[in-house]
């Protein structure tokens, strides 16, 4: 059995005082979920007040990004040394990372040796754009992705990562993926995994993302490779959010 796993993706948006004030009302919302692991991943400087809200309470706390050096002349940069204790998690290769700031597979894939080494738990995005979408290059994009950016990992350390599958054309466009999409897509990851990790490929959660909303969750979180959901937007309005982690409790 995986457990669902819920992670809310803040991006670029709250203050400081708007990520604390957003973390109180999560945490009072949530406060009777214990089926469904929940993570929140704010903006780095919001991190250690949103870590102060959700003290006591089972919500876990992730990174958006690092860089794969422990430190050095990387200005403006955030190392694993300096999330490890801070956070539980990180995502790492966000689409948004590949597309507007050029990161490579071989970037991220050092930089989820990294998060490893720290005992940060990778949260690994990877999914195709539009274009690749309509070529039919949908697997082939996965499974490099999947090859290149887990290149190097032991099978001991692959259930402590968990990998999303985002397709670039569901994000932020309120165009979801169907809900058999989403597990077709999540079993072809699966199958990848398993090719790479064994029979640990099947304890490994592997979430949906993309235009995840409390309208579709459900259905999309029903499905038997689909074990959880990184959600953007509707991860920035408390009771969106709450309903979408209620309804993967629901299917529980
Ligand atoms: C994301 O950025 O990871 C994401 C899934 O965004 P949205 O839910 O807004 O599509």
């Amino acid at each position: 059995m995986r457990t669902q796993f819920i992670a809310g993706n803040w991006k670029m948006n709250k203050t400081v005082s708007e990520a604390y004030d957003l973390a109180i009302a999560l945490v009072s919302g949530l406060r009777a979920v214990r089926e469904t692991e929940v993570a929140l991943c704010p903006p780095f400087v919001s991190l250690t007040v949103v870590k102060s809200a959700i003290a006591n309470t089972p919500i876990k706390l992730g990174a958006q990004n690092m860089h794969d050096q422990d430190k050095g002349a990387f200005t403006g940069e955030i190392s694993p040394l300096m999330l490890a204790g801070l956070a539980d998690y990180v995502i790492l290769g966000h689409s948004e990372r590949r597309q507007h700031f050029g990161e490579s597979d071989a970037f991220i894939n050092r930089k989820v040796h990294a998060a490893l080494k720290h005992g940060l738990r990778p949260i690994l995005c990877i999914g195709e754009t539009l274009e690749q979408n309509e070529r039919g290059e949908t697997e082939a994009v996965l499974r490099r992705q999947v090859h290149e950016d887990l290149a190097g990992v032991a099978p001991a350390d692959a259930t402590r990562i968990v990998i999303a599958y985002e397709p670039i054309w569901a994000i932020g466009t309120g165009r979801a993926a169907t809900a058999n999409d989403a597990q077709a897509r999540c079993a072809y990851v699966r199958q990848q995994l398993r090719g790479l990790f064994g029979s640990a490929a099947d304890a490994m959660r592997i979430q949906y993302g993309g235009s995840v909303t409390a309208a579709n969750a459900k259905e999309i979180l029903s499905k038997p490779d689909v074990d959880g959901a990184l959600v953007g937007g509707a991860s920035l309005k408390a009771e969106e959010f709450i309903a979408i982690v209620q309804a993967a409790k629901a299917n529980s």
